[in-house]
């Protein structure tokens, strides 16, 4: 199947320390028949929902997505665990690399949804990136006994977008030296790629997951009111899979390869940031920018009109994929040869900003993508 939707899945954490302090309800309820997604209006005194219940029309809302992973209550027969998300989705989007096919899943919503502990985890509860390196390495290690004709070459690679800068986050930051950013470039083959971007050859797990925690550490991190660390980068870990197949009858050797892009977005609540200002609103509004090209882009590929050709046979409507830095390097992923899927995480109790990523990502599960086998024969 080359044509296929983006997939798109939507999950709901645990209460916070801060949440239970403050009494906040759960506004989410999942049901596990239909994967019905609902939003409740919130109806007590909860600050944070107190814009909410402001406005007049705030109602109960209903969306289904792919799938609907309750990750509130622990104690729920159907509470889904950072396994039972590499089960559903992780595996699978693998399975695709080892046909040949590029993937992509980005984690959106806002900070503190769990958009890094989806796709990092913990040391103790592990997330699809590490899972997707694990897996992968040990798929490798059973083919090489079975197969020995088919070599594997794997690269890793880990950058992210700030303020609309590309940062390679396998190069440490010297201290009191400004940042070293890199340049994006368009081959007609490849895309828009990063020039000059670290691509390391990984060899066992251990490998790549050390440079998944150098590149992590390098990450930026800077204070914010809503604060958490990362929340103003959008950070895509690449890993390169390449397999060399060859034919012992016929002397004949060709090569697969495929790119595993695991992207974590910069909180979503940034377009709408009050509170910044100097450095920080420059900051913000940079942001914004991958932000909210992404929505308009995520927009016009999802407008059925996009589907038309025009007079001529090329698209009507023009995407605006080259208005952010982020949108340029994710277009293959977004509207090309990728196979995509969404997480949309949401926090239980926070109305406003859990309706604007359940719209998102509804309107994220009308895009359509064309993936095809990444094979050539070599000489
Ligand atoms: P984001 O990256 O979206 O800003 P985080 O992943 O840092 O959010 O999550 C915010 C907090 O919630 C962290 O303390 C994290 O450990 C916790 N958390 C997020 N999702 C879950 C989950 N499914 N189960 C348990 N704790 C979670
Ligand atoms: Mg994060």
């Amino acid at each position: 199947d080359p044509g296929g939707n983006v997939r798109v899945v939507v999950r709901v954490r645990a209460f916070l320390p801060r949440e239970i302090e403050r009494n906040a309800e759960c506004l989410i309820r999942m049901d596990p028949g239909t994967q019905r997604t609902t939003l409740l209006a919130p109806n007590d005194a909860d600050p944070v929902n107190a814009r909410a219940r402001a406005r007049k029309a705030v109602e109960e809302r209903s969306f289904t997505f792919d799938r609907s992973f309750w990750s509130h209550d622990a104690r729920d027969p159907h509470y889904a665990t950072q396994e039972d998300i590499y089960d559903c989705l992780g595996e699978e989007f693998l399975d695709h690399n080892f046909e040949g096919y590029h993937t992509c899943i980005f984690a959106y919503g806002q900070t503190g949804s769990g958009k890094s502990y989806t796709m990092m985890g913990t040391p103790e509860q592990p997330g699809l990136i590490p899972r997707t390196c694990e897996d992968l390495f040990e798929r490798i290690a059973a083919a090489q006994e079975e197969t020995p004709n088919i070599s594997y070459n794997v690269r890793v690679s880990y950058f992210e977008v700030y303020n609309e800068h590309v940062r390679d986050l396998l190069v440490p930051v010297a201290p009191h030296q400004p940042p070293y950013y890199l340049k994006i470039r368009e081959s007609p083959t490849e895309g828009p790629y990063v020039k000059d971007l670290t691509e390391v050859p990984v060899r066992s797990l251990g490998e790549i997951l050390r440079y998944m925690r150098i590149g992590d550490s390098n990450r930026t991190t800077a204070s914010t009111k809503m604060n958490d660390t990362s929340s103003r980068s959008h950070a895509v870990f690449t890993i390169m899979l390449k397999q060399i197949h060859h034919d012992l009858e016929t002397d004949e050797t060709t090569e697969r390869s495929s790119r595993i892009r695991l992207v974590d977005l910069a909180g979503s609540e940034r377009a709408k940031s009050t509170e910044a200002t100097g450095q920080r609103l420059r900051e913000g509004s940079n942001i914004n920018k991958s932000l909210t090209t992404l929505g308009r882009v995520i927009a016009a590929l999802a407008d059925p009109k996009q589907h038309r050709p025009s007079r001529g046979g090329a698209s009507s409507s023009v995407v605006p994929y080259r208005d952010s830095i982020l949108t340029w390097l994710l277009k293959d992923s977004l509207g090309g040869n990728s196979k995509t899927a969404m997480i949309a995480c949401i926090a239980p109790s926070d109305y406003e900003e859990t309706l604007s990523t359940l719209r998102y990502a509804d309107q994220a599960k009308r895009i359509r993508t064309r993936a095809v086998v990444n094979q050539v024969d070599a000489v």
